[in-house]
């Protein structure tokens, strides 16, 4: 079905539908509460002298806001679970209240998917919405990786639109396929030659493989559960969708070389098919079951030779690999791979043909839009994933093959889909903020607007080469 469309071929709001959903695992809170038990007796004894007993429920509840006072015997047993660490109480009570961050917490995700978007993640499969943080950002405004790259916002030179309440519509809508730079007809105006062999999706996002420590019937299915109730895609191992009988519209068998028979046994043909690596046996194999299917080759960031190369051989999709910690094999980060893969096809002339999809790295909402303004189409979720489903990492988690994750053991097919499309939901909603920030109307054309980038490395340059005491990185 065509996005934007209801299936009678009349026009539908892209819409995603979100519920609370709560965790499954008690992770360790955010902050801890403490309350010197002396200090809270005086002052509730005062504040009951003052205020008598019909506002006892209000007064052995202050200061929170946010109910961590508010249990059956108040603060004398805080509920940390409830702390947002908004300071309230340290600053009314410095004497006998402390809230401190907790160790423990810190402790989830590994070094690149740290515990800050740990919690912000979790923030957002909850309740399928924008985290905000009212006490506005305190942290840096620069730094390594995604985080050296800022998107230009500015309202002077271009409108500020408004997608997410309505009022604007933005699309969120990309085209994954081929599409040639000119379109020949014969002299009765029909195309001949190359046409245009396109899939489009509502989101510039779909779910990719999992990683092997956590492969499993329930894991697949909740993926490819939650890409067909948001209309995107899941990509899934060809022997997994054939042993659990998973076939649907939506998912993308994924072919390692050898394995090509077990097409044969797909009832239609798949929109897609995925080939881990090139092989040129399984190319023709595929093209030859499945003519009307695209072919994605899966493959990591590679030099400009490999991949017109491989455009040369008839490939038009790519999804690149980095590792979950962002870096290609030879050491670069995400960010610059994909600059450069971009800058490749620009280069030779055939960007418009070529579709551009990646994982590995990209584990933020903002980091979406950040990827496609360096030059994806779009982009695979495998880490966020995990952490939607409340996984728990083994020590760092860089290397595709061998990282060690593991699943609840209370996960469950309805929890997991939820968790999903909230993830989906809450990551749109931020792509729509920072669209409408752009002033752009549409996801396709920020792939590769690199004049809505900036690089904090290329501005420092820019502004303080030259100046003693400055050294360029
Ligand atoms: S920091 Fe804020 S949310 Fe946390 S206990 Fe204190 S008042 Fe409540």
């Amino acid at each position: 079905m065509e996005p934007g469309t209801n299936g009678n071929g009349r026009y539908e709001r892209y819409h995603i539908d979100t519920k609370q959903v709560p965790d499954i695992v008690n992770w360790p809170t955010r902050f801890t509460v403490k309350v010197g038990k002396i200090g809270l007796a005086k002052e509730l004894l005062s504040e009951l002298f003052h205020h008598g007993l019909k506002n006892k429920e209000v007064i052995t509840s202050r200061p929170c806001l946010y109910g961590v006072f508010s249990g059956p015997v108040g603060g004398f047993a805080p509920r940390p679970e409830h702390c947002v660490g908004c300071l309230r109480c340290t600053t009314e009570y410095p004497d006998y209240v402390t809230v401190s961050h907790n160790p423990e917490r810190k402790k989830l995700g590994d070094s690149y998917f740290s515990s800050n978007f740990i919690d912000t993640i979790s923030y957002e499969v909850e309740h399928g919405m924008i985290p905000v943080k009212g006490a506005g950002y305190r942290g840096k405004f620069g730094g390594e990786g995604w985080d050296g790259m800022w998107t230009d916002m500015s309202e002077i030179v271009r409108p500020t639109r408004d997608g997410i309440h309505g009022r604007e519509f933005i699309s969120t809508v990309v085209d994954i396929g081929y599409r040639p730079n000119f379109l020949k007809f014969d002299p009765k105006g029909r195309p001949i030659g190359s046409t245009p062999r396109v899939i489009s999706i509502p989101i510039p996002m779909f779910f990719d493989a999992p990683p092997p420590s956590i492969a499993s019937e329930l894991i697949w299915k909740i993926t490819a559960q939650a890409a067909q109730a948001v209309k995107t895609l899941a990509v899934i191992p060809l022997g997994a969708i054939l042993e659990h009988n998973l076939e649907n519209e939506y998912i993308i068998p994924l072919i390692n070389p050898g394995e090509q028979d077990g097409l044969d046994l797909f009832s239609s043909a798949p929109l897609m098919v995925e080939m881990d690596g090139w092989d040129e046996r399984l190319h023709q194999h595929i093209s030859h079951t499945f003519p009307e299917s695209l072919i994605c080759l899966r493959i990591p960031f590679s030099t400009p030779q490999e991949l017109l190369g491989y455009n040369k051989e008839g490939i038009f999709v790519f999804h690149f690999l980095a590792d979950y910690h962002g870096r290609s094999t030879d050491g670069e980060f995400v960010l610059d791979s994909i600059r450069q893969a971009h800058t490749t096809f620009v280069e030779a002339g055939v960007r418009q043909e070529v579709t551009l999809l990646g994982s590995g790295g990209i584990i933020a909402a903002e980091h979406i839009p950040k990827a496609i303004l360096c030059g994806l189409d779009a982009v695979a979720l495998d880490t966020p994933v995990l952490v939607a489903l409340q996984s728990d990492f083994s020590g760092e988690c860089a290397d595709r093959g061998k990282s060690q994750f593991v699943l609840p053991t209370k996960l469950t097919l309805e929890w997991g889909t939820q968790r999903l499309m909230n993830l989906t939901a809450s990551w749109r909603d931020q792509l729509l903020e920072i669209s409408g920030a752009m002033g752009l109307r549409e996801i396709r054309r920020m792939r590769g607007e690199m004049g809505r980038a900036m690089f904090m490395l290329e501005l420092e340059q820019e502004a303080f080469a030259g100046i003693e005491g400055y050294e360029a990185k």
